[in-house]
């Protein structure tokens, strides 16, 4: 796939999108990000289908059967889709049905644009597939559209990225490279989040933040994700809890449960944080950026732990450490009162004697 880069950047779009041959191409965001696809739509001249500006949260087929609707009846060639993950998982889903060729420009640091990675929701259900259909072709990484991505979910979406990094770190089908990206991803954003939370406008920490962000999207998409990603997939899916803060709770937490059987994992997440222990480390990062540490401050109730350990560990995944039921429910709750998780360096020293 091709990847432009840097400040500014958008400005190529009408080229990147001839390029890929398009002449009718429809612009997707959240109504939120409706003016800013607008402003896009119009740098685009007379290769504009216009704009379709209903994507959602977990990509709902209704809403991608209403874009499909008009890219029929304006003979949409291609899409664009700026915005975070909800708007890039409608362009997958439209790439899905109609092969049409995909732009991505990011504004969040979900890191769905680098993924061959689509999730949808049917009657409630979530269903994840991985197809290359989906990869788009083109992703424009311009920092000033970032800019104005409020701090709040700078920060739940700079955790998110994080989170896949650490995953990638001690996935069953990791490799070499991958760490290398996945812990300089880690350190980047653990270095630029903090200063964007002061200085929302700070060019040179948006620019390492979305560098972070990049690498941490290709590692999502290069190897498969563990526990953490299960458990968020669960209480985003069946409880309804929001994405990137949801990701940004149990990641401590997670990698708590995780740290005696990956420690080599641990020791270079620690490192990229600058932190003696990866869990207390990330736990510490979070707050750092005043970002939500309890799932009961995210509306989750206690009542359902119980649930989600079950459909946590329903189905067998590849994980460090085995699944574990008993210790899974005790992860959720110690998730859902949001302690500081408790040293792994410890828990690694007493696994190695
Ligand atoms: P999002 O796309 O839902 O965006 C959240 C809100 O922020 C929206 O209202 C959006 O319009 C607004 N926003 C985005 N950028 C902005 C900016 N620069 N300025 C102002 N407002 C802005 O949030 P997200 O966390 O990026 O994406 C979450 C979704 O993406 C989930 O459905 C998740 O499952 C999916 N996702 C998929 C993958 C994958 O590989 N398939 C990877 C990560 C996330």
């Amino acid at each position: 796939m091709r990847v432009l880069f840097g400040n500014g950047t958008v400005a190529k779009l009408a080229f990147e999108a001839e390029r890929l041959g398009m002449k009718r191409v429809l612009v997707l965001s959240t109504p939120e990000q409706a003016a800013q696809a607008q402003d896009i739509a119009t740098t685009l001249g007379p290769l504009s289908a216009g704009v379709f500006s209903q994507a959602t949260m977990h990509t709902p087929s209704h809403i991608t059967e209403l874009a499909l609707e008009v890219v029929r009846r304006e003979a949409v060639d291609g899409v664009v889709s700026v915005g975070g993950g909800s708007t890039t998982g409608l362009g997958k889903a439209i790439a899905l049905r109609t092969d049409l060729p995909q732009i991505v420009i990011p504004t969040t640091y979900a890191g769905s644009e680098m993924t061959p990675i689509l999730g949808e929701t049917n009657n409630g259900e979530k269903v994840t597939q991985r197809t290359l259909k989906v990869l788009p072709e083109t992703t424009i990484y311009d920092v000033s559209l970032t800019l104005s991505l409020p701090v709040g979910l700078t920060a739940t979406s700079g955790m998110n990225a994080i989170a896949h990094a650490v995953e990638a770190l001690y996935a069953e089908e990791g490799n070499p490279i991958i760490s290398l990206m996945a812990e300089d991803a880690i350190a980047a954003l653990a270095a630029a989040l903090p200063v964007i939370i002061e200085k929302p406008r700070d060019l040179e920490a948006r620019t390492r933040a979305q560098y972070g962000a990049w690498l941490c999207g290709v590692a999502l998409g290069s190897v498969g994700m563990a526990l953490h990603h299960k458990l968020c997939h669960v209480l985003g899916g069946s409880f309804g809890l929001p994405h990137a803060e949801t990701h940004t709770v149990v990641l401590p937490h997670a990698v708590a449960y995780n740290a005696a059987a990956a420690p080599e994992a641990m020791r270079r997440i620690a490192r990229a944080l600058g932190a003696s222990d990866a869990a207390g480390g990330l736990h510490d990062i979070a707050r750092k950026l005043n970002a939500p540490t309890a799932l009961a401050a995210l509306g989750m109730k206690e009542s359902d732990l119980d649930r989600a350990a079950d459909l946590a560990t329903a189905k067998p995944y590849p994980n460090p450490r085995p699944l574990e039921r008993t210790a899974i429910r005790a992860l959720l709750e110690d998730a859902f009162r949001g302690a500081r998780p408790k040293s792994s360096n410890s828990v690694i020293h007493g696994a190695a004697a």
